[in-house]
């Protein structure tokens, strides 16, 4: 089933303790869609100035990204350079150069309009909800936001709420949103306000799926090397999405597993810069990183059988 994305298609220059990168691809809809297309086709629509590296993005269409919805249009192409702490820990937006993205209306190609699936990336609310007004019949909608629209946009952020099924966020944002600092009570928030589902991402401590079906943790892959941790929200969204899609199966097991494909693409992500470490990546080292998640929380509960007493 078809996998659209709409987001930022940027150029990145991140400073990181280990490194740092200039102009290397980045923006949402290039992480999804990079991490997401290693498991089922995804769609793009997003914008382009003129000194974009175009041919870089046609190498990624080879692989199962669809840039039919990409407009590349006179100007500058939006860039966004960013510095890390020591621990990785936090980040400081040093310039963020909007070119083309500051008027980007999304239009969405005829021939994308059926899509099943929808990833929102992190764009004005407004123009997430004139993507769903494009879209004839969606079947899971899922959407990021951040604190700069939770604050200036907060009344069309909560009617596009009502619209998404699952709202990916941070946990900084879901406090934001809800004004609730324990993450569970603003999931709880988030969930009478119309999504389905929430997940929040906690970067190095994992990340919480909450349904009225159930919550689900799934810790995040403990790597040794953590070299950028730019854009692994975006590449975890892409797994849990694209899982989704290929899988054709929103039942809250399903959910589940997408957590854990989405957390192994997000820490893959964080191991090169920009999107560098999904070049090679096989499938059968994404099936491997996904069965390690469940050797991680795995354990005996038989010794605590009920009516046993305490072990
Ligand atoms: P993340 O690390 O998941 O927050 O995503 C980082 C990506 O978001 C980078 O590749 C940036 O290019 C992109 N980005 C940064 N600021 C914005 C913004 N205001 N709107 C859209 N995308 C952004």
């Amino acid at each position: 089933m078809t996998l659209l994305v709409v987001g930022s298609i940027a150029l990145d220059s991140v400073e990181t303790p280990f490194g740092e990168t200039a102009d290397a691809l980045g923006g949402s809809a290039v992480f999804f869609s990079v991490a997401g297309s290693l498991i089922h086709p995804v769609q793009v629509v997003g914008v382009v100035g003129h000194d974009y590296p175009y041919e870089r993005l046609e190498r990624l269409a080879r692989r199962g990204i669809d840039l039919g919805g990409v407009e590349r249009i006179q100007g500058e192409s939006f860039r966004w350079k960013g510095k890390y702490s020591y621990d990785l820990q936090n980040r400081e937006t040093l310039e963020t150069r909007l070119g083309v993205f500051a008027a980007f209306e999304p239009r969405i190609p005829e021939a994308f309009r059926d899509a099943r699936h929808v990833f929102l990336g992190n764009i004005d609310p407004e123009l997430q909800l004139g993507v769903l007004d494009q879209i004839h019949d969606p079947l899971l909608v899922a959407c990021d936001t951040m604190n700069y629209w939770i604050q200036s946009k907060r009344d069309v952020l909560l009617e596009l709420l009502r619209r998404v099924d699952v709202l990916l966020v941070n946990d900084a944002e879901a406090r934001q949103l809800s004004g609730d600092w324990n993450i569970y009570r603003a999931a709880r928030w988030i969930l009478k306000h119309g999504p389905r589902y929430i997940v929040i991402k906690q970067g190095e401590y994992g990340a919480v799926l909450v349904g009225a079906d159930g919550t689900f943790y799934v810790p995040a892959f403990p790597l040794e090397e953590v070299f950028d941790p730019t854009g692994a929200g975006d590449a975890f969204a892409g797994g849990f999405m694209a899982h989704l899609a290929r899988t054709q199966d929103v039942s809250h097991e399903n959910l589940r597993r997408a957590m854990v494909v989405g957390s192994a693409m997000g820490s893959f992500a964080v191991e090169r810069f920009s999107v560098q470490r999904f070049d090679e990546l096989t499938p059968d080292e994404i099936a491997a990183r996904v069965r390690a998640f469940s050797e991680l929380v795995r354990f005996d509960t038989e010794p605590f059988n009920e009516g046993q007493g305490w072990p």
